[in-house]
């Protein structure tokens, strides 16, 4: 398999049952995926790998296909080879990782397996309502990345990073028409990435819905479950 394979230019010659966890979060848009990766950097020790916080640290970098900014403003998705790019760099030294944000679609997921194996991918399940109120509340750190949101998970004083202490502020595409926007991007590229780790058995499906300790709780136990 091409876990092996993987592995050994890791050089790391462990197989799936490490100390290091190779996990895929799924979820859609405001599931709760960059606040649980969080989690799961501080409780596991791997690194938090999200093509989004790349994407937007570059949004004005030219590639051969435009700006990030192009695609990212409008909820598109940015060329598979440019996020491709991005993901093998930061994997490249990685032992586990959580992996927030990517794959995206079924072209990008046959990508990873060439990369890499994983040992679980935990889907966040998130009903639409419930995730528009979500992005559309969300306020984040510029600085440190911390996410917030103005109703459930406000910041001690408004405004201001409890993290680090900068101002807090808006994602350009957390608006209500570009987050249905995103959503739909969602269900016709993703959902298939969702279904196609369902088939494989790699896909464990916790409930996104509860409150964020909850969710945290659950998501522990299907990580600790399956590594
Ligand atoms: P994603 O990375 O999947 O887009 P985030 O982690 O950024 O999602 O969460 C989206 C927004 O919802 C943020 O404002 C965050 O504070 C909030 N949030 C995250 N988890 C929960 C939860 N379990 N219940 C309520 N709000 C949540
Ligand atoms: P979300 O809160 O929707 O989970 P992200 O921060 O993961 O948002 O992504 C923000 C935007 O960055 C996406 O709408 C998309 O334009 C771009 N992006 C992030 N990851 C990918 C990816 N794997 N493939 C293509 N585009 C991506
Ligand atoms: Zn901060």
């Amino acid at each position: 398999m091409s876990t092996h394979e993987a592995e050994g230019i890791r050089g790391d010659g462990g197989d799936s049952g490490g100390n290091d966890p190779r996990i895929v979060l799924l979820g859609p848009p405001g599931a709760g995926k960059g606040t649980q990766s969080s989690n799961i950097e501080a409780a596991f020790g791997v690194p938090h790998v999200t093509t989004g916080d790349a994407l937007r640290a570059n949004k004005d970098i030219e590639t051969d296909h435009g700006t990030p900014r192009e695609y990212m403003d409008a909820g598109e998705l940015v060329p598979d080879p440019v996020v491709n790019e991005i993901v093998v760099e930061a994997l490249a030294d990685a032992e586990g990782f959580v992996l927030d944000g990517y794959p995206r679609n079924i072209e990008q997921a046959e990508y990873l397996s060439e990369m890499t194996g994983v040992d679980v991918v935990p889907f966040l399940r998130v009903e639409e309502d419930e995730l528009v109120r979500r992005l559309t509340g969300r306020r984040v750190c510029p600085d440190c990345g911390a996410n917030y949101h103005t109703e459930f998970d406000p910041p001690a004083e408004e405004g201001v990073c409890e993290e680090c202490g900068a101002e807090l502020t808006q994602r350009d595409d957390d608006t209500e028409d570009v987050v249905r926007e995103r959503i739909r991007v969602y269900r016709e590229n993703t959902e298939p990435v969702v279904d196609h780790y369902r088939e494989s058995g790699e896909l464990v499906e916790v409930n996104g819905e509860n409150s964020p300790d909850e969710v945290w709780e659950d998501l522990r136990e299907a990580i600790e479950g399956n590594v």
